[in-house]
């Protein structure tokens, strides 16, 4: 392995925990996969190996929930009280907080993301969502319920944790993706097999050490690294009560596929093709960096990337001109690199399948109004591309990209109802951001789209309080908020004649 490139810019720390073996947690023991096999790492910015990494299988996935079920069941974990569980998920936010430049080094190393968002966005938001789940871990009640039927009564509901959880999270926010899983989950009591991207494993590794570190009992969260393989076996596991899923719509109907068996519970994150909708009136000193951040923050890698740009006529060409001039400021390099604003994008298959829509899109007569190529010849860097001229029938306006790539699309309309029709116009459903000065207008358009995230004069915005979550097909069910509680735990109404 050649170390030297992009290990020049990490902290010993970082480069400490790189350098060492990377094995699966089962039980509170770190472990070879039982098949002893690895599978390698790379940094994007250049291709090349960094680490290689414990490659699970289904059987390390049987060892896995046999741990979490007896955690679970019978472990200390089962005993805690609330205000117990919630100091340790509140804990794990302080101790990655401890950690944080080194947690935000891996990241900008693995992800390729710049590390200035890592420091800023990724690592931040993930200390804050564990101290607000560890909050709700004394707040999750049932009620007392009236009962009409004839006779005494002692009604009431509770809501007890849904038990062994299996997650399998995406590439595009590797910590912060492990972190809205295993925080709510943890904070309702349950215990997690986790399963992280392939190609970024590197920083989930790193947060089972530290959940170990804050003193979690062992097999309350078990890291299974590994490829579908794993992701599939835990998917289909029998002894798993619930399955969470971030990552792409075709996968995300393989695991209710998979589910089926035990008819575990399913909550699924999947694309979007989320449009912005620039008004005549919008204040265009902030739409346009809006706009921009909205399509080029995290390469476009972003399930809520303003992907589909609306821009009323009359506006337009002021809007291109001024997202062009966006575009040519984003420095492009290595994601250790703090000046960078656009990193590679995270591995050579994600980079083929960009080029890939790059082409189709001018093949079908997309044209580039800026960018629409690769940048530099080493590593998988895409250059900031604007793209205009498409037709609703183009693949690259109907399909998600999942790359720094927007389809500019021009309208004439004024009417509401029209708008929110092209805006709805996709069979994914997961946000939206609307551009304008007038708030009554906003606010209508909002209820007119099918989204699970609207926003109003920003785009990307997300609080651990707000949920968040798709229509249509971009999933089901909300995480964070107090809904992510609610996707962790099971309702028990008990009737009691008196
Ligand atoms: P993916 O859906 O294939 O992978 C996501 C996770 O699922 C990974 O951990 C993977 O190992 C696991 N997985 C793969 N096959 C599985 C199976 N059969 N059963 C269970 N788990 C399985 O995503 P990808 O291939 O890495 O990316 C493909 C496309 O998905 C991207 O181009 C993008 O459009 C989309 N994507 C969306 C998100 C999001 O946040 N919505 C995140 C990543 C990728």
């Amino acid at each position: 392995m050649d170390l030297a490139t992009s290990h020049g810019r990490l902290s010993a720390a970082a480069r400490n925990f790189v350098a060492r073996q990377h094995r699966l947690l089962i039980d509170g023991q770190w472990v070879e996969a039982r098949s002893g096999k690895t599978f390698a790492v790379y940094d994007p910015s250049n291709g090349q190996q960094i680490a290689a990494v414990a490659e699970g299988g289904a059987e390390d996935i049987d060892l896995a929930v046999a741990a979490a079920r007896r955690a679970f069941e019978d472990g200390p974990w089962s005993r805690l009280k609330p205000t117990e569980r919630g100091k340790l998920v509140w804990r794990l936010g302080d101790v990655l907080e401890a950690h944080a430049e080194e947690l935000a080094e891996l990241e900008a190393l693995d992800n390729g993301k710049p590390i200035r968002d890592a420091r800023a966005v990724d690592v931040p938001f993930g200390c804050e969502l564990l101290r607000y789940m560890g909050g709700w871990s004394t707040k999750i009640t049932g009620q007392h319920i009236p009962i009409s039927a004839p006779g005494d009564w002692h009604a009431y509901s509770i809501r007890e944790p849904v038990g062994v959880v299996g997650q399998i999270i995406p590439w595009n926010f590797p910590l912060l993706m492990a972190v809205w899983k295993i925080a709510p989950a943890l904070a309702a009591g349950c215990t997690i097999v986790l399963k992280p991207a392939e190609q970024t494993p590197l920083s989930a590794i790193r947060l089972g050490e530290l959940i170990q570190e804050a003193g979690f009992p062992p097999g309350v969260v078990n890291v299974v690294t590994g490829d579908g393989t794993p992701g599939a076996a835990l998917a289909a596991h029998p002894d798993v009560d619930k399955v969470a899923f971030t990552g792409s719509t075709e996968v995300g109907k393989l695991i209710v596929q998979a589910a089926a068996g035990n008819l575990k519970k399913v909550s699924l994150e999947l694309g979007g093709k989320s449009p912005a909708i620039v008004f005549p009136d919008a204040d265009l000193s902030v739409a346009i960096p809006g706009a921009a951040n909205g399509i080029f923050f995290n390469m476009g890698q972003c399930c809520t990337a303003g992907s589909r740009l609306l821009v009323h006529e009359r506006v337009f060409d002021r809007m291109m001109t001024g997202l062009s001039d966006e575009a040519a400021k984003l420095k492009i390099g290595p994601g250790l690199d703090p000046e960078t604003r656009i990193g590679p994008l995270v591995s050579e298959e994600q980079f083929q399948r960009v080029t890939g829509f790059l082409e189709s899109g001018r093949q079908q007569g997309a044209e580039v109004v800026t960018g629409g190529k690769r940048h530099g010849n080493q590593g998988y860097f895409v250059e900031p591309t604007i793209l205009t001229r498409t037709t609703p029938e183009m693949k690259v306006v109907r399909e998600e990209i999942f790359g720094p790539v927007v389809c500019a699309i021009r309208y004439g309309d004024d009417d509401l109802d029209r708008i929110a029709k092209q805006g709805n116009a996709t069979e994914y459903g997961l946000a939206a951001s609307i551009w304008t000065r007038d708030i009554g207008v906003a606010h209508k358009l909002a209820r007119k789209l099918k989204a699970g995230s609207v926003w109003i004069n920003v785009h990307n915005f997300n609080d651990v309080a707000l949920p968040f979550g798709g229509y249509k097909q971009s999933g089901w069910g909300r995480e964070m908020g107090y809904e992510a509680i609610e996707l962790y735990t099971e309702t028990k109404a008990v009737a009691a004649l008196l």
